[in-house]
């Protein structure tokens, strides 16, 4: 079991991910991959149960609301995936592409938490056969563009790689579409299994990455960030294009050294055939108030500031409003690290700051 991933960062290497409770729906089993995780959970010792819906786990033991979304962390939900409509995923790509729910990552600003709400467990999907082709009828739909899925909304797919192997599945599924793109964004560095996929250049592999403030103090159960850069290393000479997500940008004492020395450990570590296709995304910390209210539940200690007196707000789709950082503290951001980044990475492409 991956200490490492539940108790937060350590110097050790971060180890997979191991479920302490996989659940199963009956109809999963009908499929090659379930019964390809069943075998697996059983030789991890992992206890299984069987569950009539991967929507409606509701008997997780544990005697607070707090130990319940722990367990619900490290709980495997394998399912049959029903709605095969993908929702849109603006501005990184048209489409995501649902390949599992939720994740073992415990980073307290993450959106799952409250798009998740009560559902934190992590499920994946068996019927990717189904799934990819949902994703060819949306290329057909809008050939001839070219139509990008993004994989990580609601997931972080590389660290179920193991687990699930759809990952590699969707990676060679476009490989072989003139106009299908793939992209999905991870915080682990267990990309091994991907190496040699037929990817054909379709798909770009991003990482996220941020100052050491904000990964030391807001992302533990994720891979340290050497190892994140090791690994994305090892993605573009295997040839994918590679991108990074900067995101949450956190506005703290000494953000400027911070960010100055996030790009400055990039441009070391990495090799020239990991430059020539750059792509940068750059995403500003936003909060709403049920995200508050949910994070300041789950991490009670955080140092996270959400202090709506210091931010803007800005009204959002069906009028929930949220919380980013004022005009000029928002420009100052953006400014300074496309300065840092393109002074590091002159052939990088920003693609949005937001
Ligand atoms: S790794 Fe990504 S998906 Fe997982 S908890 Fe962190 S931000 Fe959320």
């Amino acid at each position: 079991m991956s200490s490492a991933s539940t108790t937060g960062r350590s110097a050790g290497q971060t180890l997979l991910f191991v479920p302490e409770l996989v659940y199963f729906e009956p109809a999963s089993l009908d499929y090659p991959k379930g019964q390809c995780i069943y075998r697996w959970a059983e030789e991890q010792g992992i206890p299984i149960r069987m569950t009539t819906s991967h929507n409606r786990i509701t008997n997780l033991p544990g005697d607070s609301e707090l130990a319940r979304y722990k367990l619900a962390k490290r709980t495997l939900v394998v399912g049959v995936r029903k709605t095969l409509q993908f929702d849109t995923s603006k501005p990184s790509a048209e489409y995501a592409i649902p390949l599992a729910t939720g994740c073992m990552g415990h980073c307290h600003y993450c959106y799952l938490q409250t798009t998740l709400g009560a559902k934190p467990y992590i499920r994946v999907y068996v019927n990717t056969g189904e799934i990819l082709a949902q994703a060819q009828a949306y290329i057909n739909e809008r050939a001839p563009e070219i139509t990008r899925f993004e994989a990580a909304c609601t997931s972080d797919p590389v660290g179920l790689e193991h687990i699930s192997g759809s990952l590699r599945e969707t990676i060679e599924f476009m490989g072989r579409q003139p106009l299908g793109r793939l992209r999905f964004v991870t915080k682990f560095h267990h990309v091994d299994s991907l190496l040699d996929a037929r990817h054909n250049g379709h798909t770009r592999f991003r990482f996220s990455v941020n100052a050491d403030y904000v990964i030391r103090n807001f992302e533990p159960g994720t891979s340290r960030f050497e190892e994140r850069i090791e690994a994305a290393s090892k993605v573009a000479r295997a040839g994918y294009p590679l991108g990074f997500i900067i995101a949450p940008i956190i506005w703290h004492e000494g953000w400027e050294q911070g960010y100055e020395e996030l790009l400055r450990k990039l441009g070391d570590a990495l090799p020239e055939e990991a430059t020539r296709d750059l792509t940068f995304e750059l995403i500003q910390h936003r909060f709403t108030k049920t995200a508050k209210r949910i994070i300041e539940a789950r991490y009670p200690k955080t140092k996270l500031e959400m202090d709506e007196a210091k931010r803007k707000y800005k009204r959002g789709r069906y009028g929930i409003g949220k919380y980013v950082y004022p005009d000029e503290q928002a420009e100052a951001l953006r400014e300074r690290i496309t300065k840092y980044i393109y002074s590091t990475f002159p052939r990088a492409r920003i693609e949005y700051f937001t």
